[in-house]
């Protein structure tokens, strides 16, 4: 353990990593943190309703730029003390100096926190903009996954790309470069989103297929709105599926007829990915619960959860 740190107890939270790779898939939400009074108000709603679905954890990501240090550390602490879920606190590293990042580390092994999700993150203000690295800070979340290892007993999560990630210049250097992530002491890992099923069992059979047996959980978020797509062109850096962008435009404008769709679209993906023995999902629910609410229930009616 790093010099200075408190350690987490053993015995204390569950290690997410023993829970993936011990039993039935896990179900997990990934919450963010919010900026504003009604945002607290609607993030809080949605913890309390999907609480009763007993998922296997919960996120909460670390906004863009450092910039939610405290209040990722709050919500995740108070996730951990007031409810009855197993919060990870993501984590990333812009703007942030080693002496920073340990500092963060500390106060959420403080908060009895052991699941981290170690992520580089984005330059702030433009996402696709070059990356900057603080001057004493790092450049790849490889070197956060061996910062939070040496800082004691935490288990720790890395991100993983369907379509690799946007800066990568191949899928080859891509694959090398997560695998390279999760020696570095990566427990598991966690997909961007995708919307076609193909797309996560392409990256892990190329990842299984170059030695690597990091479990890897995929990220899913239903579309609601149409507004989504472009989102998730953005953030993936690859198309939307054309196919299903076909069927989403022909009700585009029926508000409803899309929410429907993305739900159908979602769950049928998720019992795809079950049948294909996928290690759990993780839901990515912008603070809100009626989506993934429904989504679970269309797989908890087939006996899939
Ligand atoms: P890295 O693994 O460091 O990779 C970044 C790029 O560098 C890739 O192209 C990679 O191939 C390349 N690379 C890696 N190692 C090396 C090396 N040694 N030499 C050369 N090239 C290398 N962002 C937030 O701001 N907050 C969050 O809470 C957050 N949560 C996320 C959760 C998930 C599940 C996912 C999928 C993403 C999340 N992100 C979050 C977004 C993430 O921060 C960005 O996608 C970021 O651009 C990449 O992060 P990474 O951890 O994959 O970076």
């Amino acid at each position: 353990m790093a010099l200075g740190l408190p350690s987490v107890l053993p015995g204390s939270q569950p290690s997410i990593g023993d829970l993936i790779r011990d039993g039935a898939p896990t179900f997990s939400f990934e919450f963010f943190p919010p900026k504003t009074p009604e945002g607290e108000v609607q993030l809080w709603r949605a913890i309390r309703e999907l609480e009763s679905l007993q998922p296997s954890f919960v996120s909460i990501t670390y906004g863009a730029g450092g910039t939610t240090r405290d209040t990722t550390v709050a919500v995740t602490e108070r996730v951990a003390t007031e409810t009855t879920l197993l919060p990870m606190a993501h984590l990333t590293a812009v703007n942030h100096s080693v002496a920073e990042l340990r500092n963060v580390i500390g106060r959420l092994a403080g908060a009895g926190i052991r699941n981290i999700l170690a992520v580089r993150g984005d330059p702030p203000g433009n996402p696709g903009g070059e990356w900057v690295r603080h001057p004493a800070g790092v450049d790849y979340a490889e070197d956060l996954v061996r910062i939070i290892r040496e800082s004691g007993d935490f288990c720790v999560g890395v991100a993983a790309f369907p379509y690799k990630h946007p800066r990568s210049p191949d899928i080859a250097s891509d694959t090398d470069y997560f695998i390279q992530k999760c020696r570095a002491g990566a427990d598991f890992a966690i997909t961007q989103m995708f919307f076609d099923g193909d797309d996560y069992l392409r990256l892990r059979d190329r990842v299984a297929a170059a030695g690597c047996d990091t479990p890897i959980l995929p990220g899913v978020m239903p579309v609601t709105r149409m507004s989504t797509i472009a989102r998730s062109e953005q953030l993936s850096g690859a198309p939307f599926p054309p196919a299903l962008a076909e069927q989403f435009a022909r009700v585009a404008d029926d508000p409803e007829a899309v929410r429907k769709l993305g739900i159908e679209q979602a769950s049928e993906m998720c019992r795809r990915l079950l049948d294909e023995g996928v290690p759990g999902i993780h839901f990515i629910t912008l603070n809100r619960s009626t989506a993934t609410r429904e989504v679970w229930q269309h797989l908890r009616a087939d006996a899939r959860v």
